[in-house]
């Protein structure tokens, strides 16, 4: 049987000779993986096909739930990610984040669209802001949402210094205190994130460090898996 599909490389691991075992996000089956056979040979017609970041039309042949790229028409390589250490680390990581949220064949529509988008994004501007509004919104769609961004003890707003509970994903003010310390310009970042009104003197490059710092730790809480590039990447600052 022969399927179609938009898909993103989120993985690779080279087989055999020439070959190559993908892991695919695709818009209508989901997470799958996918032989890319003879890719790593000279001048192979799909070897564009079996890189990361590549977005690209795939058509598999299935056979008992065991799929083969039998060709593939590229939308776009995201040339511009494999230039710059940092944006190839962000949408590294940006694809490690998928690979750990997704579970295999859950077609999530939004979360595909939403990474094609923040992939388009990291290309042409700042990837750091790119992949925390992803990262925030990926959180939500897999069941791990933050807590909304005010005190979860008494309610106040959250402005300034702040706290955060990374077992619950919940924030609080200086008073009801429980966590770890959180600054005013992460906060900033993260309300910025979630389209909320923020002060932007206090959205920082700092604030967006501290901002990944954040959401990592609280999905490494939730999800108790590593994504090596998000750590990378944190190591470039
Ligand atoms: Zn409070």
């Amino acid at each position: 049987m022969e399927e179609k599909s938009d898909a993103l490389v989120l993985r690779t691991a080279d087989y055999g000779e020439h070959d190559r075992m993908l892991t695919l996000f695709t818009l209508r089956y989901g997470k799958v993986s996918a032989a890319a056979k003879g890719v790593r040979k000279t001048g192979a017609k799909l070897r564009f096909a079996a890189q990361p970041f590549c977005f690209a039309e795939y058509v598999f042949a299935e056979r008992g739930g065991r799929r083969t790229v039998v060709s593939a028409a590229n939308t776009d390589g995201f040339y511009a990610l494999r230039e710059d250490l940092r944006k190839f680390y962000a949408a590294a990581s940006l694809c490690g984040l998928c690979d750990v949220l997704l579970y295999e064949n859950i077609v999530t529509e939004e979360l595909f669209l939403r990474a094609v988008n923040a992939l388009h994004a990291m290309c042409e501007g700042d990837e750091l802001e790119a992949l925390l509004a992803f990262f925030v919104r990926a959180l939500a769609l897999s069941g791990y949402a933050l807590a909304p961004l005010a005190c979860a003890g008494c309610g106040a707003p959250l402005d300034e210094r702040a706290y955060f509970d990374a077992a619950e994903g919940s924030f609080t003010c200086p008073a009801c205190a429980r966590g770890a310390g959180v600054s005013a310009s992460t906060i900033a970042v993260l309300k910025k994130c979630e389209g909320a009104p923020f002060k932007e003197e206090r959205a920082t490059e700092d604030g967006e460090q501290r901002a990944l710092k954040l959401l990592y730790a609280y999905f490494r809480v939730k999800t108790d898996a590593r994504v090596t590039a998000v750590e990378e990447l944190l190591r470039l600052f």
